[in-house]
């Protein structure tokens, strides 16, 4: 089995929030002192080139994230030990349905709905983590209709990649495959039908970027999920 088809073998994406100040600031969440995550279904995964879905009703968000594939088995790992359990990274969105999200948060309630829809989950191919000389040095951006909405690095992660493996590690064990999306820089916001999203990332020290998306945006149709 290999992380380089994470999108089969995985068997779950832990998808960090608030990893960015800037960005829990900009949706008036208070700056975690420690990590904070939830689970995305591996069933919402998008290959690049494909369709964003809008349920009916919902107000889905593009966040941008560094996505990290797991390729050695984790359990109760050291921050220490945590990259050589790292096969790997990809570009993600965390697709969000901001207004599920808003009234879960209200009511006490999970984020399955808001943020695990078939096609939430945009991602590129695998990328070895040989092309990435520090991944605490990576640029993200994101683009609709090509004006920039999101740009970031992720050396302004507030818990960094070998502390986010050690914590979900100490709760959960990271699986061969699975994915580890690692929060979003600020800028988030809505996509309507007919955008078109772009998005790119480059290590710190590269020319160019070396992976780049592009998804188009459409309503869901005659799907039976219907917004209160
Ligand atoms: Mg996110």
């Amino acid at each position: 089995m290999s992380a380089r088809t994470f999108f089969t073998t995985g068997k779950k994406i832990v998808a960090i929030g608030r990893n960015f100040s800037e960005h829990a600031k900009e949706l008036g969440n208070t700056v975690p002192t420690s990590p904070f995550f939830f689970l995305k279904p591996t069933s919402s995964y998008l290959a690049n080139g494909g369709t964003i879905e809008i349920p009916p009703g919902c107000e889905v968000h593009h966040e941008i994230e560094l996505a990290v594939v797991i390729g050695k088995e984790a359990c109760d790992c050291p921050a220490s030990e945590a990259m050589e359990h790292v096969a790997g990274y990809a570009l993600a969105i965390d697709c969000t349905a901001r207004n599920l999200q808003n009234e879960a948060k209200k009511k006490g309630l999970p984020w399955s709905t808001a943020k695990g829809f078939d096609t939430f989950s945009p991602i590129s191919e695998f990328i070895p983590k040989d092309n990435f000389a520090d991944v605490q040095d990576v640029d993200l951006w994101l683009k609709v209709n090509g004006q920039i909405r999101q740009q970031g690095n992720t050396r302004d992660m507030i818990f960094n990649v070998p502390s986010l493996i050690e914590y979900i590690s100490s709760i959960m064990k990271l699986e061969v495959g699975d994915v580890v999306m690692t929060g979003t820089p600020s800028g988030v916001g809505a996509l309507k039908a007919g955008d078109m999203v772009t998005a790119g990332m480059k290590p710190g020290n590269a020319e160019k970027d070396i992976v780049s998306l592009n998804f188009n945006v459409a309503v869901r149709s005659n799907g039976l999920f219907k917004a209160d």
